[in-house]
């Protein structure tokens, strides 16, 4: 059950203990403290409000849970007790190939900690995973699904040597056209991808802060940009660090599937809504469209890390 040989089935995976971490949410601004357990075999990722009463507090991150997504994942359940911003976390998760964890948390909103998956993923590394007795399971794609508002699509199609291929256009910023095409290899990604902080327009604030959202961004979770310039003493991290975090959006938001999805993605201009959206429509939907398979290790792909990520052609 545990071999990881090529071709056979792996197992499911989690934390080999807790971890904690403390931070404010960059919508709320509110100090929150996180705590990160090992989960049962096949409950997936759970949330717990620990602020709440015990029979309340529960929410499954699953995409039928999603209550908003409009500036990030957010997901609730029938008693109306919500997270919000559980998206780098579930991407943390899934590059840690984590298949059950339980994250409970005092407050209404995953810690941005940076802005990116990085800290997530490096205390996931230093508290180390181990293997349940359980097959893991993987949903592959059977035809694409997309899904278009205007000039704007997500999409996901079956591949063997997935990869995940996002453009972003921000015309008259400093990040114009950016667009990236990586393959679907966890190192490559933890390394490339993880790292890339969310974004802000110091013009779009004032009226997002009215309308109670941004409320704890600054400069330490946020990357500003302001007119021609970015306000962030040390600058980026990656020249394209932008459409990097849509990459790393993407993933998290995809993970709400329940189960690792193994498909080609495409984003033109994506966003939370439209990926959520897509997530919505092909497992609620278009059912027909996937089957759930155990998990089996795939050879690496032969071009390697370096040839991985290339510029896409737009
Ligand atoms: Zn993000």
């Amino acid at each position: 059950m545990t071999s990881t040989m090529e071709g056979d089935t792996i197992a499911q995976r989690t934390l080999a203990a807790e971890f904690r971490i403390f931070g404010k949410g960059a919508h709320t601004g509110q100090p929150v403290c996180v705590t990160v357990y090992p989960g049962e075999p096949d409950t997936g990722i759970c949330f717990l409000r620990s602020d709440q009463p015990p029979s309340r507090g529960l929410i499954l991150a699953r995409w039928s849970n999603v209550v908003s997504a409009q500036y990030s994942a957010d997901i609730g359940n029938h008693a109306g007790v919500s997270v919000r911003m559980v998206e780098h976390l579930l991407a943390a998760l899934r590059l840690a190939a984590v298949d059950n964890a339980l994250v409970v948390l005092n407050g209404p909103e995953v810690p941005a900690l940076d802005g990116s998956a990085a800290q997530f993923l490096a205390q996931i590394e230093r508290t180390g995973t181990v293997a349940q007795d359980a097959p893991a399971r993987t949903i592959v794609l059977l035809r694409p699904v997309e899904l278009r508002e205007g000039d704007r699509y997500v999409r996901l199609s079956p591949s063997l040597n997935p990869r995940l291929t996002v453009t972003i256009d921000y015309p008259g910023t400093p990040l114009g056209m950016q667009s990236i095409a990586t393959a679907w290899d966890r190192d490559l990604l933890k390394r490339e991808i993880a790292p890339a902080r969310t974004f802000g327009f110091i013009g779009d604030h004032t009226e997002l802060m009215k309308r109670g959202h941004a409320l704890g961004a600054d400069l330490g979770n946020t990357v500003v940009v302001d007119g021609e310039h970015i306000r962030n003493p040390d600058g980026l991290r990656f020249p394209d660090e932008f459409v990097r975090h849509k990459v790393l959006d993407a993933i998290g938001d995809l993970y709400l599937a329940g189960w690792p999805i193994r498909a080609n993605y495409e984003g033109f201009k994506p966003g939370h809504a439209l990926n959520l959206k897509l997530l919505s429509k092909l497992m609620g939907q278009q059912s027909d469209a996937w089957v759930l398979v155990p998990s089996r290790d795939v050879k690496r792909s032969p071009c390697g890390a370096r040839a991985a990520l290339l510029p896409a052609s737009v």
